[in-house]
């Protein structure tokens, strides 16, 4: 028996959206997500998109686990694709309902015909399967108001489908119907959830880190490689810069009033970030800021960092949320274990004894003057050094 993907037009999240649009670079993703399992047709007709595998070797479990986690899909079925032939219907679907119904008490059967030729009507279809399978399964009963379990069988152009209910999508729209945006990742908990959180909004993911070593070692850029390994499982490829941030935080130690140390170090990664997204295509940046979380994240600390980025908007999808309900996604996409290894951030490198959780603009502008940061900027964005990072791993 062959089973298939089947995405209806109602599962999908179109709202707002073009629906060319949508469709095309929903299944370009589809595409590119499956194409390593084996061989495998994906096309749209009748207002849904049928994934079938061609030979035998195709990983269908790995493409449903995939599947669920491609955004732009709120549910989908996965189904037997058998014979128009209602001997056949009614001998695999009760087996292949089975597992699905074993924890049921009520079901009900609903057919659908769009293929009028086919010599039964979708009443006389519900019957006989619903037959079927009460005499594999007696302890079942039919419920047709409120069933714990619905089947449903598709009489379709080339194929009858049934299946025993949906299976929940990842939603969110396609990567790409929302332009493309530039997550500043560090090593923490935060980022790799903003950056889940925005691809979720259709966007597609470049990234930017800040590293200072020796401050900071070479177990720290790998582990946000991996975080970002784990984000691209969601959002796809991302194409990551390592910003050179030594010289400009020394000169930040070496120059700057301490109580200033982290917003004037934090002003100058929205700047650089910002001249690098623009120079790669990006329309916004994004963090892990979230409200009051640490000094630096007060209304009047995000106001100083915010008037740096002059072009572009900076996304904070996590700004009203807890900690705690940040942990639960970051666990959900399994990146909590890799975040909370202990590696420094070069956030943590010269952090202030007392900063400044009022500052003032002005202030900050002050302590920033005396020194002309604008030719390290410059070289930073220079030897900024770019990988690519695919679900597993650096390409
Ligand atoms: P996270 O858990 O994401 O590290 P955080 O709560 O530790 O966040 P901060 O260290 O103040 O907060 O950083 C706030 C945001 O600034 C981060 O969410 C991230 O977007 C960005 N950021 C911090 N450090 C770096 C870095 N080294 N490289 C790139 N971006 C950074
Ligand atoms: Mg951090």
């Amino acid at each position: 028996m062959k089973e298939i993907i089947l995405i209806k037009n109602g599962e999908l999240v179109l709202k707002g959206l073009n629906r060319s649009t949508f469709e095309s670079m929903l299944m370009k993703t589809i595409r590119r997500r499956l194409h390593d399992l084996g061989k495998v047709s994906i096309r749209s007709a009748q207002s849904t998109i049928y994934i079938e595998p061609v030979d035998e070797e195709f990983d269908f479990e790995e493409a449903c686990e995939r599947v669920r986690k491609i955004f732009g899909i709120a549910a989908f079925s996965r189904c037997a694709a058998l014979n128009k032939d209602m001997k056949e219907i009614l001998s695999v679907t009760p087996s292949y309902v089975s597992s699905a119904l074993s924890n049921a008490k009520t079901f009900k059967v609903i057919a659908k015909r769009s293929d009028k030729a086919f010599p039964f009507t979708s009443p006389e279809i519900a019957r006989e399967v619903g037959g079927a399978i009460l005499s594999k399964m007696p302890h079942l009963k039919v419920d047709v108001n409120s069933p714990d379990i619905t089947v449903l069988v598709e009489i379709r152009d080339y194929a009858a489908y049934v299946h025993a209910g949906q299976i929940q999508g990842a939603g969110g729209l396609p990567v790409g119907t929302g332009g493309k945006a530039t997550i500043l990742i560090s090593g923490g908990i935060d980022s790799p959830v903003a950056a889940y959180r925005m691809a979720k909004r259709g966007l597609i993911l470049n990234a930017v880190h800040f590293a200072s070593p020796p401050y900071t070692g070479p177990l720290a850029e790998k582990k946000v490689k991996t975080l970002l390994s784990k984000v691209a499982v969601y959002s796809g490829d991302i194409r990551l810069g390592i910003v050179p941030f030594t010289q400009i935080q020394e000169a930040i130690a070496e120059n700057c009033k301490e109580e200033y140390f982290t917003l004037i170090m934090r002003r100058m990664m929205m700047r650089i970030a910002e001249r690098i997204a623009m120079d790669t295509g990006s329309k916004a940046l994004i963090t892990g800021e979230s409200l009051g979380q640490v000094a630096s994240q007060t209304l009047p600390a995000l106001a100083v960092t915010d008037v740096v980025t002059k072009e572009i908007p900076v996304l904070r999808p996590l700004i009203g949320m807890d900690k705690e309900e940040i942990i639960t996604i970051s666990r959900k996409i399994d990146a909590f274990e890799t975040s909370i290894l202990p590696y420094e951030d070069c956030c943590t490198v010269f952090t202030p004894k007392h900063p400044r959780t009022r500052p003032t603009l002005e202030e900050c502008a002050k302590a920033e003057e005396v020194f002309d940061f604008e030719p390290l900027i410059e070289k930073a964005i220079n030897e900024t050094v770019y990988s690519r990072i695919t679900k597993d791993g650096e390409a």
